[in-house]
């Protein structure tokens, strides 16, 4: 009989399967495996319609025949099996949009990546060509239930054949003849035991029906006879490889912690367990299932380019990608875990994903369950709230500022802050709770450490109030609060801004003229600076300090350090303004003073000053030379 030739489309497909260099070879199995529990499931359902006479659920199977003899593996199964008819069409031709999006992802490699490069090749279905990738024949014995039986056969590229064949029973037997080894290639490996069996694991741990193998196994031999060793003998034994029922598919009462720990340890590579378990059954417009873990513990890549956010993503229990970014916001890219769902079709690429409409309301849905976990976590169970915020701070902080604030009312009431009067982390919920009645505005400062926010010589005023000051020591706590911009309608002021709004009517008309006394003298300390500040005035909201250091403008001393600190960051302009008390006795001494003692404190004054606002000295060895001076 002549050899057909496969259709254009998939000859070319079937060529770069053949020649492919792709790493994730194994993948055929998956594949193999997905199309026979699929044609299990027509058989199935086929039968149910009709009655559902016949055969049990139980009585269908899915078997892995490996052959050292003859280096084949042989994928069995009892689905509906395929006609002549079938075979030529469904094994002659790409049939799916999966194979067709490989195709096509090959044939278009994403910019900047050669296409075997591409890890997206992975995360679709490539179907039944696949099996060329490993193989160097392949046979398909099929029948279906009123039908004769045919072999289809081919050695990939120079077409393939179909021939009546006398196939015992319904379905269909695949025969791969494995390639021979070659260099960086061990195809031998898909005739162990062992790789099989971590195969299924791996990819069809949860398909419906089991996957069966003969394993062998060593047993006792006979009865242990007094004064002779045990003796041993190897019999093949019947084993299901895959446990078909997935966790999050079992009722929730039925699974234990344990269960669940021990899930998300050998599924995630943790070694701790989780911190909490969500679990998410949504049936509806878009069904699915997930199941949710935030770690105890932020991974050490987690703040690297290496690491990969994401859920794995089921269709029906076969995984499909291993971590689709998709279903998570950047800011809760720490949650590790799963979504389950029989709406997404298996042969699904990653751009075609992105588009999801479906996808897109399961990441949102999801977005919410977890925001409601951590809200429920931080009210019935403080402690271990601390510890996931420990972890995890900054990715919630980072949410809050991200995209303009975006998200920032969603995130609000995850954030906590050092309070300065409490002693400990509060929410801005409890900080304005607990404010003075006649308080106006949420104070914070911002520095390095607990310690330098404390000692900010700008906050004495708001503390002598009685008013609690936040305490922020991220850098990216001070941009969180710009762009939320208030918090129950209580706006946030830093003890750095320009005017703190504390000063009654009365004080700030004395200022004013103490200030117009002062005018000269503070023009000389600005000349005596010779341009190191932009303003020198008298401050209202010193009560111990003599004077300190801020910016002009909206941009904060702390923001000018993180912003200078980024990678080319170049010149960032910032004005200082040097404020002084005019309640100091040192203030007072000023104006008694010679013209050149009087630049040596206004230089002594400036560099305290940048000290306290955590700025390096401009010349260390000149400030000691200065101090020892003075002494
Ligand atoms: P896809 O799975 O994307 O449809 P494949 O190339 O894997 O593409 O398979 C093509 C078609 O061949 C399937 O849709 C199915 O109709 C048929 N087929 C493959 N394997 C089997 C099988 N074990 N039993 C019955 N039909 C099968």
């Amino acid at each position: 009989m002549a050899k057909k030739q496969f259709k254009a489309e998939s000859k070319r497909l079937l060529d770069m399967m053949i020649h492919s260099i792709y790493t994730h070879k194994e993948i055929f199995l998956r594949e193999l495996i997905s199309n026979a529990s699929d044609a299990i499931d027509k058989r199935y359902y086929a039968a149910m319609q009709k009655g559902g006479e016949g055969m049990d659920r139980s009585d269908y199977f899915i078997r892995l025949t490996p052959s050292e003899s003859t280096r084949t593996l042989t994928i069995t199964d009892n689905g509906c099996g395929m006609t002549e008819k079938e075979l030529e069409e469904d094994l002659g031709t790409i049939a799916k949009s999966g194979t067709l999006a490989f195709k096509q992802a090959m044939d278009k490699p994403e910019e900047g990546k050669s296409a075997p490069e591409m890890d997206v090749i992975g995360q679709f279905g490539v179907g039944f060509y696949s099996a060329f990738m490993v193989a160097k024949n392949i046979k398909v014995y099929s029948r279906t239930e009123d039908g004769e039986g045919h072999v289809w056969e081919s050695d990939g590229q120079d077409g393939y054949t179909v021939k009546p064949f006398d196939y015992p029973t319904v379905g269909t037997q695949i025969v791969l003849t494995l390639k021979d080894d070659e260099e960086g290639e061990d195809y031998s490996q898909y005739l162990r035991e062992y790789t099989l069996t971590s195969l299924v694991k791996k990819y069809s741990d949860y398909v419906r029906y089991p996957i069966r193998m003969m394993e062998e196994k060593r047993v006792p031999k006979g009865e242990k006879e007094e004064g002779k060793p045990q003796e041993y003998e190897t019999v093949m034994e019947d084993v299901v490889l895959n446990s078909m029922v997935p966790l999050w598919k079992r009722a929730k009462s039925e699974v234990t912690e344990e269960e669940y720990n021990r899930f998300y340890r050998d599924n995630f590579f943790d070694m701790d367990d989780p911190l909490s378990v969500i679990r998410v059954s949504v049936e509806g417009a878009v069904s699915y299932t997930a199941l949710l873990f935030i770690p105890k513990k932020a991974p050490w890549d987690f703040f690297t380019k290496g690491y990969k956010r994401g859920l794995k993503l089921y269709s029906s229990g076969v995984m499909i990608m291993d971590a689709c970014e998709d279903l998570l916001p950047d800011y809760f890219g720490f949650v590790k875990g799963l979504v389950d769902s029989p709406d997404l079709s298996l042969n699904i690429s990653r751009e075609m994903l992105q588009h999801d409409r479906q996808l897109k309301a399961i990441a949102n849905n999801l977005k919410k369950k977890i925001q409601a976990e951590l809200k429920k976590m931080l009210e019935s169970d403080r402690e271990k709230y601390e510890t996931f915020y420990k972890a995890f701070s900054q990715s919630i902080k980072f949410g809050v500022y991200d995209q303009y604030g975006m998200n920032a009312d969603f995130l609000k009431d995850l954030l906590l802050f050092h309070s300065a009067r409490e002693e400990k982390e509060v929410t801005l919920h409890e900080y304005v709770a607990a404010m003075k009645e006649d308080q106006k505005a949420i104070y914070y400062a911002a520095g390095d450490s607990l310690s330098h926010c404390l000692g900010l010589p700008q906050a004495e005023l708001i503390r002598d109030k009685g008013y609690d000051l936040l305490c922020l020591t991220d850098d990216v706590d001070e941009f969180a609060l710009r762009v939320l911009g208030s918090y129950e309608e209580k706006p946030f002021k830093a003890a750095t801004d320009d005017d703190l709004g504390l000063a009654s009517a009365e004080e700030k008309k004395a200022m004013e003229e103490k200030a117009a006394e002062s005018k000269d003298l503070l023009e000389k300390i600005k000349a005596d600076l010779d341009g190191k500040v932009k303003e020198v005035k008298l401050s209202d909201r010193l009560t111990k300090s003599v004077a300190c250091l801020n910016g002009e403008g909206g941009v904060s001393i702390e923001m000018y350090k993180v912003l200078k600190a980024m990678p080319n960051a170049g010149d960032i302009p910032m004005d200082f303004v040097l404020e002084l008390n005019p309640n100091h006795p040192v203030f007072a001494k000023l104006s008694t003073l010679s013209d050149e003692d009087r630049k040596q404190y206004a230089e002594l004054l400036y560099q305290q000053a940048r000290l306290m606002a955590g700025l390096p000295l401009d010349d260390p060895a000149a400030f000691s030379e200065l101090v020892c001076k003075l002494m």
